[in-house]
């Protein structure tokens, strides 16, 4: 690995983001962090950079609910960098407390599985071999989570994307007519988000797997950063851990469509 390769890590600004975008710039890789706030995600440019001083690290501004955002955020990486090798779709987003409602579900769906399709969508033409996606998804979406099994075939049985993005919204116009738990949804906002971004994980792996694309999901564990009030029993640097390792497996081998935790596969 060195500078001609490009990893791309979203919301790594901080936690477990930064500490990716941390490792892989110390491995010699062009490192871009995006980051929704400028000033933030520049702040940990210039923190990475006392790390590791002769990286190559760039930042971009990235919102992954923005259109705009995103659009602007690929045609910079388009034009500055030609394209990508590794994309570490991090950035993710829930709640705190007991918030439950319709309109936080589309919130949370919005960054956590929309969100990430949509700037993935627009990368995969510009990723360059041997390529990787880790898509840093949750345990607190497995899919034990759905209560009843007829929804959960649904969810298991989807062939496209459309489909989950489409099943995204039942649940969410569940939530709202107060039916979600009549039709097996889970409680979680956060956890619905989670599990249907791993079922696209293994979508989009199948999708790719012949370009030799590698692609992941993996949980990183309980972390200590802003996302879990600092109360996790692992650093966000361990928590990095899994996602990297996928990011750098060597091309040799087409490890995709799996769910990693710990840098072994869950079943989930
Ligand atoms: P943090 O809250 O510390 O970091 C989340 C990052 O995502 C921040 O950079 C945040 O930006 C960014 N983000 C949120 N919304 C958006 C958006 N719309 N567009 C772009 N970036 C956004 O949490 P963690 O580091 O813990 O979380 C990283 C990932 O790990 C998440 O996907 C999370 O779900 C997952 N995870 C975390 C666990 C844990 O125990 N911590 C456990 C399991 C999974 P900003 O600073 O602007 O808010």
């Amino acid at each position: 690995w060195d500078e001609n390769t490009v990893a791309v890590v979203t919301g790594s600004n901080k936690g477990i983001g930064f500490e990716t975008a941390k490792i892989l710039a110390e491995q010699g890789l062009t490192t871009v962090v995006t980051a929704r706030n400028e000033e933030l995600g520049r702040s940990a440019v210039a923190k990475i950079k006392e790390a590791a001083p002769n990286a190559r690290v760039l930042f971009h501004q990235l919102d992954i609910s923005d259109a705009a955002s995103i659009d602007r955020f690929v045609e910079w990486l388009r034009s500055e960098l030609g394209g990508l090798t590794i994309l570490v779709n991090n950035a993710g987003f829930a709640y705190k407390g007991n918030i439950f409602g319709a309109d936080e579900a589309q919130v949370t769906l919005g960054v956590n599985f929309l969100g990430t399709r949509a700037l993935t969508d627009k990368l995969v033409p510009l990723l360059q071999g041997p390529a990787r996606i880790v898509n840093v998804s949750s345990r607190a979406g497995l899919r034990s989570i759905v209560k009843s099994p007829q929804l959960l075939s649904r969810l298991t049985s989807a062939k496209k994307p459309e489909d989950l993005e489409a099943m995204a919204g039942e649940f969410v116009d569940a939530i709202r007519s107060g039916s979600h738990s009549a039709a097996g949804w889970p409680n979680s906002m956060y956890g619905t988000s989670k599990l249907l971004l791993s079922l696209w994980t293994a979508q989009l792996a199948e999708q790719l797997r012949d370009k030799n694309v590698m692609v992941n999901a993996m949980c990183p564990g309980w972390c200590r950063t802003d996302m879990s009030s600092q109360s996790g029993t692992k650093s966000a640097a361990e928590g990095a851990d899994t996602a990297v390792w996928l990011a750098l497996r060597s091309p040799g081998e087409l490890i995709t469509g799996g769910f990693w935790g710990e840098r072994n596969t869950i079943s989930w």
